[in-house]
């Protein structure tokens, strides 16, 4: 059976799908992925139909978990439509700065029992830039949580923020925002390297204020490579890149064909990790056949 990377428990569903579904974002935060923040709102703008993605999901012939992340989700053509389409037959869950106007319409027309997690990042810095009140994302998120949604409000420990993340977190505590969990930064800041750069001092604030992210902490100890052991990923779980084209996993790029069109054949046997740094550990924390052990059992969904 599958163990998910999104629940962190045995899966209902068959596979399961890390999908880059667009470019598309209204937020330009300093600490997005710098391979994803260069090309946002400029390349591979011409997402294919919410039909034609529901359709191959459908030919697969198995359950399916869609994990939907960008760029901003909602920003999609045709993202409420394609939610309808995929929770038919499917699973979805959604990675999404919450600021659209289309998140009432997604709740009283998608299923909150084929949801499996709504990951919705506050982004402090970029919401303050844009005049986006609190507030705001506090009532999206209050109205997704009372309509059944399984929602998590996410913080990203970036260095410079770490000086008001206490604050802002009992904002959003006030604010009646319930389920929070703030995680690592990844990535280079100043010269260092991140997540293994915290300061102790940093990681004691980091460790204190973790909320439901439990995976800080083997980030910070450096759990960053399975090189040589044996892994699922390829074979029950898949990344989608923004092209179509099928991978491995975030971190592994053996390609397995293209989504799209419809060339897309997975692996039927585990192979052994190649990589030598992972992006996404929740991935592997799951998707290994014997992964280790982690003093955790939170759930995780990395960008
Ligand atoms: S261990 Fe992690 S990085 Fe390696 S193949 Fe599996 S999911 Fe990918």
């Amino acid at each position: 059976m599958l163990n998910s990377a999104i629940t962190q428990a045995p899966a209902s569903w068959e596979l399961e799908f890390d999908w880059h579904l667009t470019n598309r974002c209204n937020f330009l935060c300093e600490y997005c992925h710098p391979q994803i923040r260069h090309v946002l709102n400029k390349k591979h703008l011409t997402e294919p139909a919410p039909e034609l993605v529901v359709q191959r999901f459908d030919d697969i012939g198995k359950t399916c978990l869609v994990l939907m992340s960008g760029g901003e989700p909602f920003m999609y053509p045709g993202f409420v439509d394609l939610c309808v389409g995929l929770t038919r037959k499917h699973y979805i869950s959604i990675n999404t700065n919450l600021t659209s106007d289309d998140v009432e319409e997604f709740s009283r027309r998608v299923p909150p029992d084929r949801v499996a997690k709504i990951v919705a990042a506050v982004h402090m810095p970029e919401r303050e830039l844009r005049g986006l009140e609190l507030d705001t994302y506090a009532r999206n998120y209050s109205f997704l949580r009372n309509a059944g949604f399984d929602v998590v409000s996410l913080y990203v420990l970036y260095p410079p923020l770490l000086g008001r993340l206490g604050d802002d977190l009992a904002t959003l505590k006030e604010l009646g925002v319930d389920h929070v969990r703030a995680k690592v930064f990844k990535g280079v800041y100043e010269g260092v390297r991140y997540p293994e750069g915290y300061t102790d001092e940093q990681k004691a604030v980091i460790v204190a204020n973790s909320g439901e992210y439990t995976f800080n902490r083997p980030y910070m100890d450096g759990m960053l490579s399975f090189k040589g052991q044996a892994c699922t990923a390829g074979v029950q779980s898949f990344k989608i890149m923004v092209t179509g084209e099928v991978r491995r996993c975030a971190s592994v790029a053996t390609s397995y064909g293209n989504f799209y069109d419809g060339t897309f054949v997975p692996s039927t046997a585990n192979d052994l990790c190649p990589a030598r740094r992972v992006l996404v550990l929740s991935q592997c924390l799951s998707y290994l056949v014997e992964p280790p052990e982690v003093p955790a059992d939170a759930d995780d969904d990395d960008d």
